[in-house]
């Protein structure tokens, strides 16, 4: 069997999977600050993870990187390791660990919708499923991105006199947000905090066209009328936004299906777009690997839980240390 622990240690093999905390060796999901982490000595990933960890923490952010292909096997010891793709941001994929007697499969972050700009997610069937639960109550259930899209296109075009901001974590969901706007012919400029502009140019590079995107560092005001600004949810409050009027405030994020959140947030076009996976996509996905027992981390446990109960699937909540559940990383 095995062994892995509550805080994805495998002992056989002395790794861990997104550790919080510098370690000897670690295989990286994806690039979120909640999973990718500075300081490890030996890091297995995907190329683009690798090259995400790289932006983002500099060159010398691991001593060596080792990164694999989707599909593609890597033995450590007596255990095979590949990584398949999550569908949640440009590079993320779950993990397998294989030997010839278990299967046991972490799903890190991920969506089973299709999402053209990224590898579609893949099943992988497995014994054991570690997977996450972000949104993991049957409330949660997502409407396709497109609608959400249209109905942000359809205020633009009535009021040219106001700045639209859009709150979108700068890895992941802004250039999904800015990839959808293009999908749906939005051909205007779009201006981006400077924060993504880097993360913005790796999309394009790896072919992902975001059109003409410009850095919302212009002093004059009447440059961003009837504009579409995309910034990280926390400079949606904060004194950056100050150089915008007539602010026409947006939100990008699974959340927002919560009114109430919206409300508080002030949020006027709450955008229900989840890198995420939903109630039903969670729960199809644990039916589809066939898995016997399943590990929930990373968000809202007990309704799964008793879900997979319901089944006869045996489930345990998982608490993983450091991880905001607010958060939608
Ligand atoms: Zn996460
Ligand atoms: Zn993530």
């Amino acid at each position: 069997m095995i062994s892995i622990d509550n805080k994805l240690y495998i002992k056989d093999i002395d790794t861990y999977i997104d550790p919080f905390f510098p370690v000897e060796r670690a295989i990286i999901t994806h690039g979120h600050a909640d999973h990718a982490r500075a300081g490890h000595k030996h890091v297995l990933c995907t190329p683009a993870t690798s090259e995400i960890m790289k932006i983002r923490y500099g060159e010398k952010c691991a001593n060596t990187f080792q990164t694999i292909e989707y599909g593609h096997p890597v033995k450590i010891g007596k255990i095979k390791v590949t990584l398949f793709p999550a569908a949640h941001i440009l590079g993320s994929a779950q993990v397998l660990l294989e030997t010839s007697k278990q299967r046991v499969v972490v799903t890190g972050d991920y969506k089973t919708t299709t999402d053209r700009h990224l590898d579609p997610f893949e099943i992988v069937p497995c014994d054991l499923l570690i997977t996450e639960a972000t949104f993991g109550l049957p409330i949660f259930k997502f409407n396709n991105p497109e609608i959400e899209i249209g109905r942000l296109l359809d205020n633009i075009s009535k009021n040219k006199e106001n700045t639209f901001l859009i709150g979108a974590y700068s890895l992941g969901k802004a250039q999904r947000i800015i990839w959808l706007l293009r999908e749906a012919g939005f051909s205007d400029d779009i201006f981006v905090h400077g924060s993504m502009d880097k993360l913005c140019d790796f999309y394009n590079n790896k072919g992902i066209k975001l059109g003409t995107l410009r850095k919302a560092t212009i002093e004059n005001k009447r440059d961003f009328k009837g504009k579409v600004v995309v910034a990280p949810p926390s400079a949606l409050k904060d004194r950056w936004s100050r150089r915008f009027e007539n602010i026409t405030r947006c939100y990008a994020s699974g959340w927002m299906q919560v009114k109430q959140r919206a409300k508080q947030s002030q949020i006027e076009i709450p955008l229900v777009i989840s890198d995420h996976s939903d109630w039903n996509e969670l729960t199809n996905t644990i039916i589809q690997t066939g898995a016997e027992k399943v590990w929930i981390t990373h968000g809202r446990e007990d309704a799964l839980q008793y879900w997979c109960k319901t089944k006869g699937i045996k489930a345990e909540p998982l608490s993983l240390q450091h991880r905001d559940e607010t958060s939608e990383l």
